[in-house]
């Protein structure tokens, strides 16, 4: 049985309900967190927390919990889940509303719900020995990428177009034919020894293992740039990764048909993941 916290009250998670009025059903009028936990830590729970928090504010959600309420939750869902590596995911939608209507009255009551799943990350540490294989896929998603929402078509889209070629995550390009990020990760590519991904805007997500990383990049006194990058750019990149809760520091060995550089993880990359899993 998997134990979801649901709007103040503890349930089997096959037993639990959400009105069809809610918002995020109507219309994706919500926000979500994934904070992966690992050999029995939250990895990086401040940082989820906070964007959790930014990404409310942004579609001016309130709730009335507290940040530290959340994370208690949130512990209490592994410890009833009994899991020592896993995800934790917490989903807030505005609330339910009826009659629909685009627009909506003030005071709705938040759809909190927060529940596990274990995952073996074992199977992510063998990936990352060899490296992973994308495709490109054109970033066709609203334009507040900022934004952790739940309307997430777009992304699936993109990551269902990877998964029939075989490949584990789509790299998303816009319409100038540059990088934005992939499906669910941040992509960065390593030039000359420079650790370069996009800058933060509207089209992309702040990344909490991006953020982390540009910390250990200039801890290990590499160079760092965020700044916009072509197709091209990334086809001739000595190393390309991808960042993301699930997947930590993923080496990129292959975009299409095209490999990056002799097709194996690079040593750069491989020393990034080896420092984040240190510091966790
Ligand atoms: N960009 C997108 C679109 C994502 O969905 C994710 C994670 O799911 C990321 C970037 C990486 O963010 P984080 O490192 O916080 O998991």
């Amino acid at each position: 049985m998997t134990t979801c916290y649901i709007n103040g009250t503890y349930q089997d998670i096959s037993k639990t309900n959400v009105s069809i009025t809610d918002r995020g059903f109507q219309f994706s009028d919500g926000v979500y967190e994934v904070i992966a936990v690992y050999e029995n830590k939250f990895v990086d729970m401040d940082l989820h927390l906070k964007r959790l928090m930014t990404s409310l504010n942004k579609l001016k959600i309130k709730i009335n919990l507290k940040l530290n309420q959340i994370e208690n939750i949130s512990k209490k869902i592994k410890r009833l889940n009994n899991f020592n590596n896993g995800i934790i995911y917490i989903q807030i939608t505005r609330g339910n509303q009826h009659p629909r209507d685009h627009k909506y009255p003030n005071g709705l009551k938040p759809n909190i719900i927060i529940y596990s799943i274990p995952k073996d990350f074992k199977k992510i540490n063998s990936n990352a020995k060899r490296g992973v294989s994308t495709s490109l896929y054109p970033d066709i998603r609203w334009l507040r990428s900022d934004i952790k929402s739940i309307s997430l078509l777009g992304n699936s889209m993109a990551a269902n177009y990877a998964k029939e070629k075989k490949n584990h995550e789509a790299i998303l390009y816009d319409e100038r034919s540059y990088i934005t990020e992939g499906n669910s990760s941040s992509i960065w590519i390593i030039k000359n020894n420079k650790c370069i991904t996009h800058p933060l805007n509207y089209r992309i997500l702040k990344g909490c293992t991006r953020h982390k990383l540009i910390s250990i990049v200039k801890n290990k006194k590499l160079k760092f740039e965020e700044k916009k990058f072509s197709i091209k750019a990334l086809l001739k990149a000595d190393e390309v990764f991808m960042t993301s809760a699930t997947n930590f520091v993923m080496p990129i060995v292959k975009v299409d048909k095209h490999k990056i550089s002799n097709g194996k993880p690079g040593q750069i990359t491989l020393s990034l993941r080896d420092e984040f899993i240190n510091q966790i």
